[in-house]
Parts: C-alpha cells; sequence; structure tokens
C-alpha cells in the first residue's frame, strides 16, 4: 500500500495551503492564489528527483499513456508491442488513440522480453510500451538497444515502478517518455493521479498543449487569450493532488528503504524453502520492493503453496489467475468490445492481431508458477513474526 500508509500532518498542511488560496485550479487567478502553485511545484520536484527535463502532471496513469501516445503521434495504422503481463490501462491507451496493441512474452523478470520484441516487429510497429511490474526493472537496456535498432519509439509504463532505477538511472528516465501512476494503490498516491516524463521539449509541449485544449501555457495574456498549435482535451491535474503529491515525493525514499528491509525480512522467511526461486531483478540495487515474487517448480504445488499460506492469513496473487493483469484473462478484450462499435480492431488501416496463449509460451508457464505479495512500508515486529510462522507452516505441504 506504499505511500497511502504514509498520509499524515504533511499532506494535511499542503492541501490547506490550496484551502487557504480557494483556488483549486493549476493555470490563472494568478493574483488569487498567493503563490501557490502545487501542480507545478510538484512536476518541478518530480522532474528534478527522476533526471528528466520536464514533467507534466496528469488525472491518472491511464490519462498519462493516452497524453504520451498522443504526443508521440500513434494512432490508427500503428501496432504498439506490450507485455503479455500488464495493467489493462497500457493495452487501453493504445486502444484509445486508434492503434492496436501486439502482445510479446515475458522473460525471468517478470516484464517484456526484449527479444520477443523482435519477433513481434512488422512494418507498422511504431512504438513499443516495457511496463516495470511489480516495482522491479525490465531489462531496460536491452529493450532501448532493441528498440533503437528497429527505430522504435519507446514509451515506458512505469505505473508500478515510481522510485525504483536501473543501474543507477530512475526508471520512467529510459524512453522517449515515460509516465507514473498515484493512484490509491501506487508507491506514492494523489488518490488518482499521473504524471509523464521526458527530455525531449518537443514531446512535451505537445503532451502539455493535448492535455488542456491546446493551451501554450506560455504567455503572460490572460488563459483565453492564449496562442495555440493543436486541439486536445481535458486531462489537467488539480491543485489537491499537486499538493498530495509534494508531501507525498519527499516520503518516497522512507517509503523505498522501509518496504526494501521489509522485503528482505519476507525472503528471509521464504528462503529455506526447496525448489523456491525469487523472481529474476536484472538490478536488485534498483527495486523499489513495492512487492516480492517467487516461483515453484511446478503449477499444481504452488496453487497447493498458496491455499496453504491464505490458510495462515497470508495473501498472494498468482497472475496467471488475475482478471485485470494477464491480456489472456481479459475476455472482453479478446472479444474486441469496446465502447464504441467503430473501433480500432475494425479500422481497415489496422492489421488484425491475434493474442493467443501459445504465442506466450513463457508467461503461461511462470505466472502459473509464481506467487507475488505486497510489502507494506509499515511492518511491526509481531506481525513480521506471524507471517514468519505462517509461512513456515505452510511450507508443510510441499
Ligand atoms: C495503475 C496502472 C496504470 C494506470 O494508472 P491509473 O492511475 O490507475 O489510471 C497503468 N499501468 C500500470 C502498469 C498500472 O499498474
Amino acid at each position: 500500500m506504499a505511500g497511502a500508509e504514509l498520509i499524515g500532518k504533511e499532506e494535511c498542511k499542503e492541501v490547506m495551503d490550496v484551502l487557504g488560496t480557494g483556488i483549486f485550479a493549476r493555470y490563472s487567478f494568478d493574483k488569487e492564489r498567493q503563490g501557490v502553485w502545487k501542480v507545478r511545484d510538484f512536476e518541478k520536484a518530480f522532474a528534478k528527483y527522476f533526471g528528466a527535463t520536464y514533467a507534466l502532471g496528469v488525472t491518472s496513469g491511464s490519462a498519462a499513456l493516452k497524453v504520451a501516445l498522443t504526443a508521440l503521434d500513434v494512432g490508427p495504422g500503428d501496432e504498439v508491442i506490450c507485455p503479455a503481463f500488464t495493467f489493462m490501462a497500457t493495452y487501453e491507451a493504445v486502444l484509445e488513440v486508434g492503434g492496436i496493441p501486439v502482445m510479446a512474452d515475458i522473460d525471468d523478470t517478470l516484464n517484456l522480453d526484449p527479444d520477443d520484441i523482435t519477433n513481434k516487429i512488422t512494418s507498422r510497429t511504431k512504438a513499443v510500451i516495457p511496463v516495470h511490474m511489480c516495482g522491479a526493472p525490465a531489462r531496460i537496456d536491452r529493450i532501448m538497444k532493441v528498440a533503437k535498432k528497429n527505430k522504435l519509439l519507446v514509451l515506458e509504463d512505469n505505473a508500478q515502478g515510481c522510485g525504483a532505477s536501473y543501474k543507477g538511472k530512475m526508471l520512467g528516465s529510459f524512453g522517449h517518455m515515460g509516465i507514473f501512476s498515484f493512484d490509491h494503490y501506487k508507491t506514492i498516491t494523489t488518490g488518482e493521479g499521473g504524471m509523464i516524463i521526458t527530455n525531449d521539449l518537443d514531446l512535451y509541449h505537445r503532451a502539455e498543449w493535448y492535455h488542456d485544449h491546446g493551451h501554450d501555457h506560455l504567455s503572460t495574456v490572460h488563459r483565453a487569450l492564449d496562442g495555440r498549435t493543436i486541439l486536445g482535451f481535458n486531462y489537467r491535474m488539480n491543485e489537491f493532488q499537486g499538493a498530495l503529491g509534494l508531501a507525498q515525493l519527499r516520503k518516497l525514499k522512507k517509503v523505498i528503504a522501509a518496504q526494501r528491509k521489509n522485503k528482505a525480512a519476507l525472503k528471509e522467511a521464504f528462503a529455506p524453502i526447496p525448489g523456491l526461486k525469487f523472481r529474476l531483478i536484472p538490478d536488485p540495487d534498483g527495486d523499489s520492493a513495492t512487492f516480492l515474487a517467487f516461483n515453484l517448480p511446478a503449477e499444481e504445488q504452488t496453487k497447493a503453496f498458496q491455499k496453504a499460506l491464505k490458510a495462515e492469513g497470508i495473501d498472494t496473487t498468482r497472475f496467471k489467475d488475475n482478471f485485470w493483469h494477464y491480456v489472456p484473462n481479459w475476455e472482453h478484450f479478446l472479444a474486441k468490445s469496446t465502447a464504441q462499435t467503430k473501433n480500432p480492431f475494425k479500422d481497415p488501416r489496422n492489421r488484425k492481431v491475434t493474442y493467443s496463449r501459445k504465442s506466450i509460451p513463457h508467461a503461461e508457464d511462470l505466472l502459473g508458477r509464481t506467487l507475488i505479495m505486497g510489502v507494506n512500508v509499515i511492518m511491526p515486529a509481531a506481525k513480521l513474526k506471524a507471517i514468519r510462522k505462517g509461512i513456515a507452516n505452510a511450507a508443510k505441504v510441499l
């Protein structure tokens, strides 16, 4: 649960600043807001923290994906390679802009397999979305190499890896653009919210214009007289989200340090189990430690262990069963059941693409025998002790 566990007086103070001015919108009201610009400050602090030149706050992580894909000019006729293991928003965003998501396999990191990108490239492939699932990096260096060689744009979906890094560089800062989510479950939270980062001024401008009806935000003139180049929509972050984000970002280091400590303790409890292997993390020092993932040699054994853990009060997820994070389980997606009957799947500019379990053998195998558990920030010694005991008891079924 991460940042949500630490909501306290710091968040209250930031939000009270906003209530004090009565200006909840991020733009305009320069005089009335009495110098309070929470979204702007949050963006500045965020860009600095993540080593990016520009950051743009938006309404959600899903909106961030859509705004970024729009800035990258992905649209009808374009294909975007996405991993089979991700949250649905990654695929939905591609459809939202009129493109077609192409499903690729994962590797031992549980993230997009760089080698499978090459298998999935067609003349229509425009971009690839590596997703750093459960707080740990994909093989992002290799993914960037494959993308560069094939002239693909890279949008990092780092909704789950806020504060994680790969060889000292923050996740989200490798691709042409990177996105973050601040929904309630994420590493830091603003209730709902998202961020886009990039080092490219042109991409930043396109995202900034698009997320706010084309306003250029550059001028000193009244907002109604702003310059404009492209049409857009409204995905603006509000000042309350900015306020919460500022307070939460200051706690990010603490969140991650606590999770790392608690994850190490949990790993110790699982380590003696014969045949159990922890998820491969290409750079363990960069793990944000929001989740602990491990696998057993066989699927049936994994199911039995999960059941035994549950009986001890320890919840884990086996993502092959999961409704929201594994493409083969999205019956509405597979049925191409979008809200509009005229949808990208039927658009003649797009190629017909299939999503079969057979095309993702590694995900089918690995997600069937992997269990994932959330790591809390706050873990009292008594709770850890009970979990350790529960793990030892559950292990008797193996
Ligand atoms: C949470 C999440 C999103 C969407 O973020 P929201 O803020 O909930 O819209 C996108 N991608 C991944 C991988 C996520 O986990």
